[in-house]
């Protein structure tokens, strides 16, 4: 392909992208697709001979966009949303286009120094101190397992990389039973094991870790010879928004010198309000690791997670290597390769720059606002119908419902509401039961698209019960 072709294929895109976009809620939220359907439709083998675009196109429409489930689309209510505000795509296409591989400050020195400031901006916005710097890693569980690594290291006094795990005795890591999998998954693969994540049961309001256990739990660790690692921390769990108070759980690890990590990869682009933080983040700044991924609320195009470090030397002494090609002159120079386990990275951080300057602060918080309002208006409405019971309130834009009828029938209702196609809600697990999860986030989503969900489920219920 010759750049004119290109050029003249990258405007089509973009005028087939903004139509998309204009038109997303004429359809399906999730794809209506059955297994195996789109394979069946490509050829077997690889074409020996070039094709032309206008066909490689016309097979992108019959093929692959009736198997698209559409994140972007305004009634996307399922998991959390993987947001993509059109300045932030402008960006990415300019990074696409440009393809540089930012390894070192050398190999782009602007994707650096955007990354360190756009580290510092985010930094500023969600209220933290000075001394937190960070990185920009491509998900939360990259920085959840370089987080855990740290903790590994930190607790042999960083001789597991050298001499390996086996010997060491049993480190232990503390956190509650609402983590993500990510939690469970860096301690697999750390060589810390399942058995030594230790799973403390929350409670309250807003299913926080009980921290009297937690201590119980550490002071038996010791009692039988265990070495406690470290603690993780959520602020707005998967499953149902479980956040944990921070300050009592700090103040445990502080006494047993222990490396913390917080995982806020949804909720913490809610903190860029000041009144969630009040609510959520006291004592945030006492954390070693903190991880919020801008790509879930804040509008990055995916993939962004960014990770704040109180002090970058511990996970620098666990992750960073230096091989003879990788040597470049200039001591004090940032070579974000070093804080993170892949070598290779994109110029995630143009995207940021393009996004908060583009919607500024307020032009955020205030989308991050509405949804919590939205939230919590449309959880009263389903409250209010016949036989509905909530199962979990609001905890930001996040509650959950269950329908008349057993667990079953919570699934009947779900698989129902995804094959309407009006919009996409996912079920999830709580205290034994199955759940029926409503978040509110997407980008372009309006109090209309929220409201509509209550008379969509009254539809569908009234189909299906
Ligand atoms: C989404 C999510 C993760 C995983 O994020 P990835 O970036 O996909 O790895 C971890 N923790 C919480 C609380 C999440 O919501």
């Amino acid at each position: 392909m010759n750049w004119d072709d290109f050029a003249n294929w990258s405007k089509h895109i973009a005028d087939w992208g903004a139509q998309y976009h204009k038109t997303l809620r004429d359809r399906p939220v999730r794809a209506q697709t059955k297994p195996g359907e789109i394979s069946a439709q490509l050829a077997d083998e690889p074409p020996t001979k070039g094709e032309d675009m206008s066909v490689i196109l016309r097979d992108f429409e019959d093929i692959v966009m009736p198997g698209m489930t559409h994140w972007q689309h305004p009634r996307f209510f399922a998991y959390f949303p993987a947001n993509a505000a059109p300045p932030s795509m402008l960006a990415e296409q300019l990074v696409n286009t440009m393809a540089a591989q930012c390894m070192l400050w050398q190999t782009s020195p602007a994707a650096t120094e955007v990354e360190g400031v756009m580290i510092d901006w985010l930094r500023q916005a969600l209220g933290l101190p000075q001394p937190y710097t960070g990185v920009i890693q491509d998900s939360a569980s990259s920085a959840t397992l370089s987080a855990v690594l740290t903790m590994r290291e930190r607790a042999t006094g960083f001789s597991g990389n050298r001499d390996g795990v086996n010997g060491k005795g049993s480190l232990r890591i503390y956190c509650s039973d609402q983590v993500h999998s990510s939690i469970d998954r860096a301690c697999w693969v750390s060589g810390i094991g399942q058995e030594n994540l230790v799973k403390i049961s929350g409670s309250g309001a807003r299913y926080g870790i009980d921290t009297g256990a937690l201590e119980a739990a550490i002071e038996a660790d010791i009692a039988a010879g265990h070495t406690p690692a470290g603690v993780i921390a959520i602020t707005g769990g998967t499953g149902v928004g479980a956040s944990d108070t921070l300050g009592p759980v700090l103040k445990i690890a502080r006494k047993y010198d222990l490396y913390t990590h917080l995982d806020a990869a949804w909720a913490g682009s809610a903190m860029i309000c000041p009144e969630f933080r009040d609510d959520f983040w006291q004592d945030v700044d006492g954390f070693d690791s903190i991880v919020f991924n801008p790509h879930k609320w804040l509008g990055a195009q995916f993939d962004c997670s960014v990770q704040f470090l109180r002090d970058a030397g511990p996970q620098l002494d666990t992750l960073k290597i230096e091989p003879e090609y990788l040597k470049t002159t200039g001591d004090a120079l940032t070579n974000y390769s070093e804080w993170t386990i892949p070598l290779g990275r994109r110029f995630r951080a143009l995207k940021l720059w393009f996004l908060i300057r583009s919607y500024g602060l307020e032009g955020l918080q205030e989308r991050i606002r509405n949804h919590v309002a939205w939230a919590e208006e449309l959880c009263s409405k389903i409250s209010a119908m016949d036989g509905f019971e909530i199962a979990t309130d609001p905890i930001l834009s996040l509650f959950s419902f269950r329908c008349p009828g057993d667990d079953a029938a919570q699934q009947r209702l779900v698989d129902a509401l995804n094959a309407d196609g009006r919009i996409y809600l996912t079920q999830g697990a709580f205290e034994g039961r199955k759940i029926i999860r409503v978040q509110v986030g997407q980008f372009d989503t309006t109090r209309e698209d929220v409201m509509a969900v209550c008379a969509v489920i009254q539809d569908v219920w009234g189909q299906i019960k």
